[in-house]
């Protein structure tokens, strides 16, 4: 059975699959279980702590800010100059 995540979509840091299965125990809501339930991914097999997947999500959820960061930062920079033409 697989983890639905209520608010966060976490991916595996191997493959970017975002369906895991429970190892140990069987497990509702992953947002309630404690950081060292083991959860495995359907795809690579790969076997993550939730911690360690919080973990290695969190670099991504970074970069996607810094992403979009980029990307605003050069929107408004060709507004300046078209402004100031
Ligand atoms: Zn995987």
């Amino acid at each position: 059975m697989s983890i639905e995540s209520r608010n966060v979509t976490l991916y595996c840091p191997t493959c970017g699959n975002d369906q895991f299965s429970c190892v140990d125990v069987e497990i509702d809501d992953l947002s309630d279980a404690p950081d060292d339930t083991r959860i495995q991914c359907v795809d690579c097999k790969c076997i993550f702590t939730k911690a360690e997947l919080i973990e290695a999500n969190q670099d991504v959820i970074n970069a996607n800010i810094e992403e979009v960061k980029q990307e605003l930062l050069k929107d408004l920079e060709k507004k300046l100059k078209k402004m100031f033409k």
